[in-house]
This record gives structure tokens, C-alpha cells and sequence, in this order.
């Protein structure tokens, strides 16, 4: 699983480094590395439109993962660079962006935006997985997530405009998600699920923000 991003626009990027002359670039060596959104090659590019721009970069760095707690170190490795910008443009995931933020008193701005957490199907092109919508239903549609790959999220499909060959009425490129759902279970010899009602999501289940804290009872259950 990983977390899918686009770079914003580099008018954006100069819009909220509007008061940083000084800038610090970090790149993320994981997900944003794979989405060719904050790697090596990218953050160097980001470093010469800065400069080109008038910015002064004080340095670089991509760390292997931004999110990780080894963040920590890895700025404090490059306190002289960071010390020496008035801000910090990160070129990773809101989380990366958000560890960076906890290291740091320094303004900190995402140069990317994250878009979902998914897969890469093929070299270079990714697919959403999950939402985390707090009621799994996968058990009930043969392990397919119908609220991702459903195009209008139905949990009670298929919506009566599938097209020909089993595409989608809305993005003919890509095939209806509950055709597929009653393939798989026609295959596992289980196709009464398709009459299984799936009630409205109840997204209360997660309250925001998403907290969890483990009960003692739980931590001294042996499994
Ligand atoms: S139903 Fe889909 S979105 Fe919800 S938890 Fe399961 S896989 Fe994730
Ligand atoms: S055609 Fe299939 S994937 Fe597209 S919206 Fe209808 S049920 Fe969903």
C-alpha cells in the first residue's frame, strides 16, 4: 500500500513560498519516490525552477521514508541547511508533511497533494484500494471494495447502466466494478451474495480525528 500524490502546480508552490526567500527542499524516498512526485530527480528539478525563480535553496535531502520517525534524524542531520531557510518545502504525503511538521518550528508547506492510499497495478500507474470506511463489506462482495472501484460508490450494485462487455456507463475505460463482484462470486459458487442488502455506511464509525487506544484487556489476550 502506498500513498499516491501529484505535484502541486508551480504557481501554487510559489503562491504560499510567497514570504520564504530561504527554502529548504526534503524529498521522500518511498511513495512519493515510486509516484515520481518527490524523488531525487524531482526535487532537483523543484531546486532549479526555485532558483530560477529567485528563491535561494539552501539544501536538499530525500529521506528514505518521510513519515517515518527516523525523520527526526534526518533533519537534525541537516540542521546547518534547515537552520539556515526560512522554511521547508516537503515533497511527500500530508503525513510525511504533517512528521515534518512535529520536527520543526520552521514553516513547513507541501509541495504535493495527496491524493489516496493505493496500488501500483502496473509500473506507473496506481489504483485506489480502500478509503477506510470503518465497515468493511469486501466479505460480501467477494474481496472486491466497491466503494473504490465502483465509479458511484454503490454498495447495492449494479446500478442498471452497465455497458456492453461489462464496462461502466460512467468511464468506459474501466470495467463495472459489480460485474466484476458477480463474476468472482459466480466462481465461487456464491452468487446468492449479490441479494445480500448492504445498508448505508454509517460514517460515524470513525470519528474525526481517527483515534484508537488499545483496552488493557485486549493487550493481555493471548491469541
Ligand atoms: S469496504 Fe472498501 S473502503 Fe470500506 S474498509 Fe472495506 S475495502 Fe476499505
Ligand atoms: S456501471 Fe458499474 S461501476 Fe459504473 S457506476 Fe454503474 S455499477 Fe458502478
Amino acid at each position: 500500500m502506498k500513498t499516491i500524490t501529484a505535484q502541486k502546480s508551480f504557481e501554487e508552490i510559489l503562491e504560499v513560498l510567497e514570504r520564504t526567500e530561504r527554502v529548504y527542499i526534503v524529498g521522500c524516498g518511498t511513495c512519493a519516490t515510486m509516484c515520481q512526485t518527490g524523488g531525487e530527480a524531482q526535487v532537483l528539478q523543484m531546486k532549479e525552477r526555485l532558483e530560477q525563480a529567485g528563491k535561494i535553496v539552501t539544501g536538499w535531502m530525500v529521506i528514505p521514508t518521510a513519515c517515518d520517525d527516523l525523520t527526526k534524524e534526518a533533519l537534525g542531520e541537516q540542521a546547518e541547511g534547515i537552520n539556515q531557510a526560512q522554511g521547508i518545502l516537503v515533497m511527500a504525503c500530508a503525513f510525511g508533511v504533517q512528521t515534518v511538521v512535529s520536527w520543526t518550528d520552521k514553516p513547513v508547506c507541501p509541495a504535493l497533494n495527496t491524493l489516496f492510499i493505493g496500488k501500483e497495478d502496473v509500473p506507473y500507474q496506481f489504483s485506489e484500494v480502500c478509503i477506510q470506511c470503518g465497515e468493511c463489506i469486501l466479505g460480501w462482495t467477494a474481496g472486491i471494495c466497491p466503494v473504490t472501484s465502483c465509479t458511484k460508490g454503490l454498495l447495492n450494485g449494479p446500478c442498471g447502466g452497465t455497458k456492453k462487455g461489462g464496462k461502466c456507463e460512467i468511464d468506459k475505460e474501466k470495467d463495472c466494478a459489480w460485474v466484476l463482484i458477480y463474476q468472482r462470486l459466480e466462481s465461487q459458487d456464491r452468487l446468492d451474495l449479490m441479494r445480500k442488502y448492504k445498508r448505508p455506511k454509517d460514517y460515524r464509525v470513525v470519528k474525526r480525528p481517527g483515534r484508537i487506544k488499545l483496552s488493557e484487556d485486549l493487550l493481555k489476550r493471548s491469541f
